[in-house]
């Protein structure tokens, strides 16, 4: 096979290779309410203060601080209220001198006040309010633009829309926005012993279970996943469903790529003309995985395996697409722990090891999932990070700090 010429690569160098050619795509502009979970395709830079004007922070009174010199319990201040403001009125006339106006939360601050008096701090009795405390100039009133300023770039491109981004944009008076469209990513799965669920399926197939994880992975990008189906173990089928995936932004195949005489992927890929960056990777698992392009469309060969794939996808895949979607954070977080049991590793190959963190005195422990084999998907679910050995490292030991991978933290909706 054509396999064992091909140099190991590095996963980081691996990961940089894809990178170099990748880019957000072009942008659309949508509605805001579309907007949770895609990434913003420019910056967005306030054209108004917000808040738009000084209101007050608080129910009360607004005032000339200066008239409640000396205000105290033994010697309380009464004022005439001359007038009311609530919110979404608009700023009355001058306020009299030497009275104080009812005002509401959210009411402009009227002309002549510079302070607001919480009304539980005051006594109102008869069209009069007393004061028992001092105030200074600005208690309780919301400067305009001290939220946004204008002309302050409020977000960045590559921001994630949370929540409070869109009530950023909402704020700004935005009804749209513009983000990269999203890619459409084809998933093949490739192998005569696979059978989707559902379909009849002879008692030595196996479920396709690479499909659907991938569609959940390629889902929680923010990419539009389009599932093509199963290429039985022949160039034909292989090449077949190639020519439909071919329209899409990126292909993913899984299996079909190792050293088995059946597997096809990469015949058919060098048949389309496409040119292969890499096809192994100095990892575990994961170290068959063939990156290629083929004109704008992005390939990646996964391993058929199904933890194999999943990891293969969460360091390669998940970044290509996070920067075709637009995102500015493309890594996952990473952080140490203190592992709690030994691992055995040879050296010579990095180590991808399902891992659960927990918080322990506020530092990271973390443990494996137990048995490692790459058919094992339950462990993909019962971890919550991947434990990164280095290409060198002989094993770790009990006490030994690591460092964990976070995955799975990150909903985009
Ligand atoms: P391959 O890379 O084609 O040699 O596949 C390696 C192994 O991965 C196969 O023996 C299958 O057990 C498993 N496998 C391949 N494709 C799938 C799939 N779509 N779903 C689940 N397991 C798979
Ligand atoms: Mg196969």
């Amino acid at each position: 096979m054509r396999k064992n010429g091909a140099p190991l690569i590095m996963p980081s160098e691996a990961a940089d290779l894809i990178l170099d050619r990748t880019a957000p795509l072009p942008s659309e502009t949508i509605a805001l309410l579309e907007a949770p979970g895609r990434f913003l395709a420019e910056d967005i830079v306030s054209a108004t203060d917000i808040p738009p004007f000084d209101n007050s922070a608080m129910d009360g009174y607004a005032l000339q601080s200066s008239l409640l010199h000396g205000a105290a319990p033994s010697s309380p201040i009464t004022l005439p209220i001359s007038g009311e403001a609530k919110a979404g009125d608009g700023p009355d006339g001058e306020v009299p001198a030497g009275t104080a106006w009812r005002i509401m939360t959210g009411a402009p601050m009227p002309r002549g006040c510079d302070t607001v008096v919480p009304v539980e701090d005051t006594m109102e009795s008869g069209g009069n309010v007393s004061f028992i405390t001092e105030a200074k100039p600005g208690d309780h009133i919301r400067r305009a633009g001290e939220d946004i300023s204008r002309g302050m770039t409020v977000l960045r491109r590559g921001d994630r829309v949370t929540p409070a981004v869109l009530g950023l944009l909402a704020s700004l008076n935005m009804t749209e926005v513009r983000v990269p469209r999203k890619p459409v990513v084809a998933v093949i799965s490739t192998g005569d012993e696979i059978a989707d669920p559902g379909a009849p399926a002879r008692p030595w197939q196996i479920r396709n279970s690479n499909a659907f994880s991938l569609y959940g992975e390629i889902f929680r990008c923010g990419a539009v996943p389009r599932y093509l189906g199963i290429a039985r173990d022949t160039m034909e089928e292989t090449r077949r469903l190639f020519a439909e995936a071919i329209q899409c932004d990126v292909i993913i195949t899984t299996g079909g790529v190792s050293m088995g005489s059946y597997d096809f992927v990469p015949d058919v890929l060098r048949e389309m003309g496409s040119s292969i960056v890499f096809e192994t990777i100095r990892m575990k698992p994961g170290k068959p995985c063939v990156f290629a392009t083929i004109g704008k469309t992005l390939f990646f060969g996964l391993p058929g395996n199904p933890v194999s794939t999943m990891v293969s996808f969460i360091q390669f895949v998940r970044p290509a697409l996070l920067s075709l979607v637009g995102a500015s954070r493309l890594r996952l977080p990473e952080v140490k722990a203190v592992l709690q049991e030994p691992i055995t590793k040879k050296k010579g190959r990095v180590h991808y090891i399902r891992g659960r963190f927990t918080v322990e005195e506020g530092s990271f422990a973390v443990s494996t999932t137990g048995s490692q084999g790459s058919g094992i998907l339950r462990s993909m679910h019962e971890a919550n990070c991947l434990i990164i050995l280095p290409v060198e490292s002989p094993g770790a030991e009990a006490g030994d700090i690591v460092t964990i991978q976070l995955f799975g933290h990150e909903e985009i909706r």
